[in-house]
């Protein structure tokens, strides 16, 4: 299982970013995403996608990012923080990828320095400065491999039927 735990959402600044990180997240394979915010907008246009696209995303809403932080360990998981600053992918993946219930902290602006003594891993996805979605999707991707580009999505409406060329989105039955 993996989650994503984003802290420090600014509600209308990054209102775009913090819906990338969650639908990258569920189109990715993660289980859902903590918020340490409160912003229902952010809530409701994720579980939409959802609700149209299939899957069982959940997206909980004004977490506190301590206490979550805390359950997880006490659950037995493993807290991977991203940053520019910690180990470099390469040199730690291994041994990440011998746990197998993870929560994925990304930031926004500045977070703060407890979260660094908190998680088990800094990681840093190469150590130069770019963004929580490409950090996450490329952790996401060397976590899971090519399954994270298969996922399953239940219960969805519609599908995208893959198209060398054009666009082609189906209508799904409930029975099927
Ligand atoms: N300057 C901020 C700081 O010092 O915490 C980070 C700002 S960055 C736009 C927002 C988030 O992107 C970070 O909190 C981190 O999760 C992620 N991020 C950016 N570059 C990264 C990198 N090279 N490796 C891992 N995560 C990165």
């Amino acid at each position: 299982e993996v989650a994503i735990l984003r802290l420090g959402h600014r509600p209308q600044r990054d209102q775009r970013v913090t819906t990338h990180v969650g639908l990258t997240a569920r189109a990715l394979g993660a289980t859902g995403m903590y918020l340490s915010s409160n912003d229902t907008g952010i809530v409701k246009s994720i579980l939409d996608v959802g609700e149209r696209w299939g899957g069982k995303f959940f997206v909980e809403n004004d977490v506190g990012w301590h206490s979550c932080i805390r359950r997880w360990k006490e659950a037995g998981g493993t807290v991977v923080h991203l940053t520019m600053f910690g180990l470099n992918l390469p040199d730690v993946e291994e041994e990440i990828l011998s746990r197998d219930k993870i929560l994925v902290v990304v930031g926004a602006e500045k977070v703060p320095g407890e979260v660094y003594h908190l998680a088990d891993f800094n990681v840093a996805v190469s150590n130069q400065p770019h963004s929580e979605i490409s950090s996450m999707a490329i952790f996401l991707d060397h976590l899971m491999g090519k399954d994270a580009l298969v996922q399953k999505f239940p219960n969805a409406q519609v599908r995208v039927v893959p198209c060398k060329e054009g666009k082609l989105v189906e209508e799904i039955k409930p029975e099927e």
